[in-house]
């Protein structure tokens, strides 16, 4: 193996008992794929493993193995020889108290991780957590199950935007081929995943698109989302997962910001574009992170300022890339 930290983390695996695994508040699909798919592998080699996430999993998500044995909980105690926190670039982004007590192992492919890890695997090239967590579970020489393939094309799957963003490699391909072989059915996980609406998400979804705007230029779609919102049209914050990649579908759509409102003033901003537009640069001035093409951050401010502000951030981001592609 040419990678030293992944060695590192197969000797440590390898030498420990006990694992506390744990990934961000609000976990998406490459979390919950990726703690599942070394959950699995881990057990395969005998060892015991806990997953503890502050937020359950969105209901499409609750259809694949294993995450309804996910505990939820904002703090954690006990015997644990290891902490895995998969896909955090800091110790914080997991919102679980208590982690950083433990020997530490990051994995992660965000940029700008802060290395807060006993142990630091980070790889910004990563498609998907998922994609690393491939390469570990073979590195420990636990077994390609369909279990754990299906959790790792999940990973990809979402991490990807259903394979639309820039992060995709000839890498990202060849681990799916790999996850196909072992018995991965992928029209079952994107039916799982996209297709398991209820009627409060479907109208929510109409509520929220038809208050959208587009900034004087066409190219930036800011769609928002308060508490009143949400309860007129019947559906919850958890139902607004992947809305804010419709607009993007829009050929003249270059970037969509989403304000949904936390309380009062306070707003969770979740962003999106295409192609070179770096939004996690935007995400990053305000204290967030993320990829080039998805990122987020939590602001407070009045919501006319705040909207404005991203706007001039995201206009000098889709002016300031290199030439068009
Ligand atoms: P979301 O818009 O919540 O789907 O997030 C898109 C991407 O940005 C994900 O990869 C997140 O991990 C990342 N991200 C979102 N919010 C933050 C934040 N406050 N800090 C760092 N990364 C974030
Ligand atoms: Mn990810």
């Amino acid at each position: 193996m040419n990678n030293p930290e992944l060695q590192r983390i197969v000797d440590a695996v390898r030498a420990r008992q006990r694992f506390l695994v744990s990934s961000h508040a609000r976990p998406d699909g490459d979390s919950i794929g990726s703690q599942l798919a070394f959950a699995y592998a881990a057990r395969a080699l005998g060892k015991d493993v806990r997953i503890v996430n502050r937020d359950p999993a969105s209901p499409p998500l609750m259809a694949f193995p294993g995450v309804s044995s996910i505990e939820i909980a904002d703090s954690v105690s006990g015997d644990f020889d290891a902490a895995v926190i998969m896909e955090c670039g800091d110790i914080n982004r997991p919102g679980v108290a208590g982690l950083d007590r433990y020997f530490v192992i990051n994995i992660d492919h965000h940029q700008g991780n802060t290395g807060y890890g006993a142990i630091n695997w980070f790889e910004p090239t990563a498609a998907a957590c998922g994609e690393m967590v491939f390469d570990l579970v073979n590195a420990l020489g636990a077994p390609l199950t369909r279990e754990i393939a299906t959790h790792i094309y999940l990973a990809i799957l979402t991490d990807t935007g259903s394979f639309h963003y820039s992060s995709i490699s000839p890498r990202t391909f060849e681990i799916c081929r790999q996850t196909l072989d072992a018995g991965v059915d992928p029209v079952a996980v994107a039916r799982n995943v996209y297709d398991s609406n209820n009627m409060g998400r479907l109208k929510l979804f109409g509520a929220v698109l038809s208050a959208m705007q587009i900034d004087p230029s066409g190219r930036i779609a800011i769609v928002y989302l308060d508490h009143e919102m949400a309860r007129a049209a019947g559906g919850t914050y958890e139902d607004t997962e992947g809305l804010i990649n419709l607009p993007l579908t829009v050929k003249e759509i270059q970037s969509v910001v989403f304000f949904k409102q936390n309380e009062g003033e306070e707003y969770r901003v979740s962003m999106r574009s295409k192609g070179d537009i770096d939004i996690a640069a935007v995400a990053r001035d305000f204290g967030g992170g993320g990829h080039r093409n998805a990122a987020g951050c939590t602001v407070t401010g009045p919501i006319d300022a705040l909207q404005k502000t991203f706007l001039d951030k995201i206009e000098q981001a889709i002016d300031g890339r290199p030439a068009d592609r």
